[in-house]
């Protein structure tokens, strides 16, 4: 099968395309690496199943030939991390939603089956915890930026069933739920990589509010199975899946874990929301995902747990300095 990964330099993207290749596959990426890296990718650029081409989603010309040469297209390039959400809104709202018009119009002329990465953060401020994928999506005030991510991501998601609904062309829309691992940067704000960075240089380890919000993290090795087993089932097709990890932590527990586990000196310290993002920032205090879809339809259950995350990537860490 010839892939192509939008994003496939990003974090995510890094990791699906080594699947493929494991799987044998033939992987073309295309990513203008605004917020991937081509360190991501540098182990696979020798292999002759691999290609990339650093460009944006929006040039139609390149793009249209690369969903030319492939089967299928995973659309994962995309503006994400709050921080650089709410530091450049115009940004996301356009890489999210044109991004997203440009990739199902070019698949839609080949009928290319397309599967769509949208997040958690489309459930927004909604108190139905689990969140299940028919659930309703409770977006915050638009005058706070925040909320510009997960509106981007809803109407990409509305586009995606719409292009199956009305023109046939096959989608999945997949809500991802704090996906995590090695690779992932904690520079758009993401909170595991910062806090293990902060953990073993010896700086303070920055708890956001009071801490007792909470989060489910998943693997990025699970999330990238479940992803490559639903592109497979003709079933997942004009359908949205929640993936993630139902075990649940609050963020300061997470830092506890984060300093015990490295062995770090670190001080906790408690930063106010309005400082770390912006004034009159909204978190979500809990964010759970109902993956009994995703595991009836292709068996998927988290097998990674929180300690073996933190440890994964408190060992890249460390090997990086
Ligand atoms: N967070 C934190 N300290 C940090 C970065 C993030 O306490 O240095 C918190 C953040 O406010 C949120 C949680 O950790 O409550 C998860 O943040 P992240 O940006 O990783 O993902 P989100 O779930 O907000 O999309």
């Amino acid at each position: 099968m010839r892939v192509l990964i939008t994003g496939g330099a990003g974090f995510i993207g890094s990791h699906l395309s080594d699947a493929y290749i494991e799987r044998g596959d033939e992987v073309y990426v295309i990513d203008d690496l605004s917020t991937g890296s081509i360190e991501n990718i540098q182990h696979l650029k020798n292999n002759p199943s691999f290609h990339y081409t650093i460009e944006s989603v929006g040039n139609h010309q390149v793009l249209a030939e690369l969903v030319d040469q492939c089967d299928v297209i995973f659309h994962l390039a995309a503006a994400v991390g709050v921080k650089l959400i709410v530091e450049s809104p115009v940004r996301t709202i356009e890489t999210n939603v044109h991004g997203t018009e440009v990739v199902l119009n070019l698949a839609n002329k080949k009928k290319k089956k397309v599967l769509i990465a949208s997040t958690s953060e489309v459930y927004g401020l909604s108190t139905e915890v689990p969140f299940r994928e028919d659930g309703n999506l409770v977006m915050g005030a638009t005058i706070k930026g925040r909320w510009s991510y997960a509106c981007s991501k809803a109407i990409d998601e509305f586009l995606a069933l719409a292009y199956w609904r009305e023109k046939k062309l096959p989608t999945i829309v997949v809500r991802l739920f704090n996906t995590v691992g090695p690779r992932q940067t904690g520079q758009y704000g993401m909170v595991i990589p910062t806090f293990v960075k902060q953990a073993l240089s010896g700086r303070p380890i920055t708890v956001y509010g009071d801490g007792k919000q909470s989060r489910c993290f998943g693997y990025v090795g699970d999330v990238v199975g479940a992803l490559v087993n639903l592109m497979d089932n003709r079933e997942a097709v004009g359908q949205v899946f929640n993936i993630g990890s139902s075990q649940e932590v609050t963020i300061l527990e997470l830092a506890q874990r984060v300093k015990e586990m490295a062995n770090s000196s670190s001080e906790i310290v408690f930063v106010p929301y309005d400082e770390a993002y912006e004034e009159g920032f909204e978190d979500m205090p809990r964010r759970v995902p109902d993956i009994s879809k995703v595991s009836a339809l292709v068996g998927f259950s988290p097998r990674m747990s929180l300690d073996g995350i933190l440890q994964s990537v408190i060992n890249y860490y460390s090997g990086r300095r």
